[in-house]
């Protein structure tokens, strides 16, 4: 998974008018997304890498009252509704309004809409029209851990990407473990407060599971010997990776030679059994009393 996509110099005119990033709602994840879009609102010379911190777009930017720029979230019931598209509910410009104005002090006009896969049906339907005829000089960045519940219509005009967080400038990589690895620890932990001994205990961890997954090719009865333990968490975040990458190779029609069960899948089967992977992760999360041997056993039968 490179993530090289934010590094590069932007030119406004080739980047997609429709972009969707697929991560988990990190803090870290934000920051780079905010740094992309504020370069492209920045008025200053496109050939700088960064946005130039003067211009009255990017001064407008960091202190949250861009008017070229909206960020849609989910409201107190963990949706987005078609009225939050719209601006309903505030005096702002609503969406279309902004998408088809000139843009008043910036570049371009940026929506950026985050948990994207709580949007509603009418709100989707909405976005839709946008979508199908995106008015010039408009971009719309849709975050996402869930894509596959957007509308296959939504995701079919969206380029889509996977990022991951910059760990690594905060903590150089002197293990020289794979990256996804610290991507997955920092579901759990914060990765700043591990000792060299554990991050190195992970890494071995992490190396296993992955061999029960690939090497024995997703082996239920290797799986149900081995991974019923206190790691349990941490294999579940490492075969979650495994189904977002494979879904994430399938979206953008990305073919990897692979020899597991998992790249057999269809697009639908690998997000079933996403589904209740995630159910089964909720339910683990919220300490519900269940035999974790009789529910691992169920999902791999998805498969
Ligand atoms: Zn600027």
């Amino acid at each position: 998974m490179e993530n090289n996509f934010f590094d590069l110099k932007i030119n406004p005119e080739n980047i997609p008018h429709a972009l969707l990033i697929i991560s988990e709602d990190w803090k870290e994840t934000h920051n780079q997304v905010n740094l992309f879009i504020k370069k492209i609102l920045c008025i200053a010379d496109s050939e700088s890498k960064s946005s130039c911190n003067k211009c009255k777009a990017c001064l407008t930017f960091d202190v949250k009252s861009n008017p070229d720029f909206i960020e849609i979230k989910p409201d107190d019931k963990g949706k987005i509704g078609i009225g939050a598209l719209r601006s309903d509910s505030d005096t702002s410009r609503g969406t279309i309004n902004i998408l088809n104005e000139t843009a008043l002090v910036s570049n371009a006009k940026i929506i950026k809409i985050c948990n994207a896969e709580v949007l509603t049906e009418d709100a989707q339907n909405h976005l839709l029209k946008i979508l199908e005829e995106p008015p010039k000089n408009s971009y719309i960045l849709m975050l996402s851990s869930r894509p596959y519940k957007l509308k296959k219509t939504i995701l079919s005009r969206l380029t889509s990407f996977s990022i991951l967080p910059n760990f690594f400038n905060d903590r150089p990589n002197k293990f020289n473990i794979d990256e996804s690895i610290f991507h997955i620890i920092s579901k759990e932990k914060d990765i700043a407060d591990l000792s060299d001994e554990e991050i190195t205990s992970y890494a071995s961890l992490y190396e296993e599971t992955e061999n029960s997954l690939d090497f024995y090719n997703y082996s239920k009865r290797r799986i149900l010997d081995t991974w019923n333990d206190e790691n349990l968490i941490f294999r579940l975040n490492i075969l979650k990776n495994n189904i977002f990458l494979e879904i994430s190779n399938n979206l953008n029609d990305i073919k990897i030679k692979n020899k597991t069960i998992l790249s057999t899948l269809e697009q639908d089967g690998l997000f079933n059994f996403l589904e209740e992977l995630i159910s089964f992760q909720a339910l683990l999360a919220n300490k519900v009393a269940i035999n974790k041997k009789i529910q691992l056993d169920s999902l791999f039968d998805l498969i």
